[in-house]
């Protein structure tokens, strides 16, 4: 009676039990090709898939207006900076450097941080540009999920990149236009030189853009008016050819120190006091007023924004982009730090 129940057993083991085990064996191995696909030359290729951060997977983000800090998955949150930061009909690939230059940015951010309840906020005046996706959409006026889904593509495509010096994040710094030539950071802050990946270098194709030219005509009171707020003893003789002159120019070409009567300023002072977009200009004397003629937009440290859109136009990729603008650096898979 026993033996009958063994064949009984072994027969459904043979019918049922192994054809499943085989089955199942069959359907890993069809669902691992689905996820390969053959290149060009005949090699297997990994399909892209969700990148899996070994740490900076999710970061802290303060929102600013409400004092809230939110959790967030650092490509998700880099989606809101890029589409913040640059505009979106911008080439793929200018935008793809600006998704490694924003991943880079918050890295070194969550490693030197500033805020104690925080990794970064959603200040550009104090980390880095941040919008929602609703307010991002309002903003645009058609082909808005279109334009949403070609940032999250250029974010998706550069998954895991980080730009590197001494194999540690750079300072990864950002600007608007760089009229041609981008700053030493000393020129701008009087420090930076632990950052030697930011030097003077020059991009062509950035006048062709609207952050380019600007002008700025101020009165000779407005002026007056605006150095007072600062230097209360300012005294200025508008007649005197030599009372308003730049006496000093940065190794790039942009202003580095500026007298103005009885006081000699710097050329990013004057920058923040006359409100001028760049420390790339000239001064002209009219009847009763100066006018300011401006080059370029932001600081000019780092990657330029019109100048990274110039490069992609003329068939450059985001990696020659910022090896381009950051001197002697190496992207990395953040994974392998
Ligand atoms: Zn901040």
């Amino acid at each position: 009676m026993k033996k009958v129940f063994i064949y009984f057993f072994a027969f459904l083991f043979i019918c049922f039990v192994l054809p499943a085990l085989f089955t199942k064996s069959e359907i890993n191995a069809s669902s691992k090709v689905g996820n390969e696909e053959e290149n060009a030359d005949g090699n297997v290729e990994k399909v892209s898939e969700a990148y899996i951060y070994n740490q900076y997977g999710t970061i802290q983000l303060l929102h600013t207006d409400t004092n809230e800090v939110e959790e967030v998955a650092l490509d998700t949150y880099l989606c809101h900076v890029v589409s913040a930061e640059m505009p979106v009909d911008f080439e793929k690939e200018a935008l793809k450097a600006q998704a490694i230059v924003a991943r880079t940015y918050t890295i070194y951010k969550i490693n030197n941080k500033k805020h104690d309840n925080a990794d970064i906020c959603d200040d550009s005046n104090c980390c880095q540009a941040w919008i929602s996706k609703e307010d991002r959409l309002a903003k645009w006026d058609e082909d808005k999920e279109a334009k949403w889904n070609k940032i999250e593509e250029c974010v998706k495509e550069t998954q895991g990149k980080i730009i590197t010096y001494d194999h540690q994040p750079i300072n990864a710094f950002f600007h608007s236009n760089s009229g041609g030539k981008t700053e030493l950071p000393v020129d701008v802050w009087g420090g930076g030189s632990n950052m030697p990946y930011l030097q003077v270098v020059e991009t062509a194709g950035e006048d062709g853009y609207s952050q380019y030219n600007s002008e700025i005509d101020l009165t000779n009171e407005e002026i007056l008016q605006k150095l007072k707020e600062k230097y209360v003893d300012i005294q200025i003789d508008f007649n005197n050819e030599d009372d308003i002159k730049i006496l000093e120019y940065t190794s790039s070409g942009r202003v580095k120190t500026i007298k103005f009567g009885n006081h000699e300023i710097s050329g990013t002072e004057a920058r923040t006091i006359f409100g001028l977009r760049s420390t790339n200009f000239e001064i002209s004397k009219e009847e009763g007023k100066i006018k300011f003629i401006v080059i370029g937009y932001g600081h000019g440290v780092g990657m330029s924004q019109t100048g990274a859109d110039s490069m992609a136009k003329n068939g450059s990729t985001a990696e020659e982009i910022i090896n381009h603008f950051y001197v002697g650096v190496e992207i990395k898979d953040v994974n392998s730090l």
